[in-house]
């Protein structure tokens, strides 16, 4: 019971502010939509593009260790902890890279793992900048 809580609050953080974080920052005089343009040289109406980081292979090279390997963080890498072995490590005062699980390939940031990316395309909010007295909430009274 007390996982599924905290789930459920780790997705109301991540997903939406409330409306008075939102409303001073949500201006844009341009904005991005899905591109469907057949026209479009990058997705030719697709609105997907290969992820240029990933070569659209959705990993890129761990970049956090050389060889699949770091160093252990509960003994420091020198195999021991308190005169004992480290239960960590085993003793070894290495382990699996936490990044990229041993295996020296991590998930690309940029696309997520899924090789494609959205082909965005920019449009224009033609309605003019608001003003100091558009901007919600209202700022306290001076
Ligand atoms: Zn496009
Ligand atoms: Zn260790
Ligand atoms: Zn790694
Ligand atoms: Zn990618």
């Amino acid at each position: 019971m007390r996982i599924a809580a905290l789930l459920l609050a780790a997705a109301a953080a991540a997903g939406c502010k409330s409306t008075m974080d939102r409303a001073p920052s949500t201006w844009y005089p341009s904005a991005e939509v899905v591109c469907w343009n057949a026209r479009c040289p990058n997705c030719r109406g697709t609105a997907a593009v290969g992820c240029g980081p990933c070569r659209a292979k959705g990993e890129v090279p761990c970049d956090q260790c050389r060889d699949g390997k770091e160093k252990c963080g509960t003994c420091g890498g020198d195999g021991k902890k308190d005169g004992k072995k480290c239960k960590s490590c085993d003793g070894a005062g290495i382990r699996a890279c936490s990044t990229c699980g041993g295996d020296r390939m991590m998930t690309c940031k940029r696309c997520s793992g899924h090789g494609q990316l959205t082909c965005l395309r920019p449009i224009r909010i033609s309605e003019p900048a608001p003003g100091p007295e558009d901007t919600w909430p209202m700022p306290p009274p001076k």
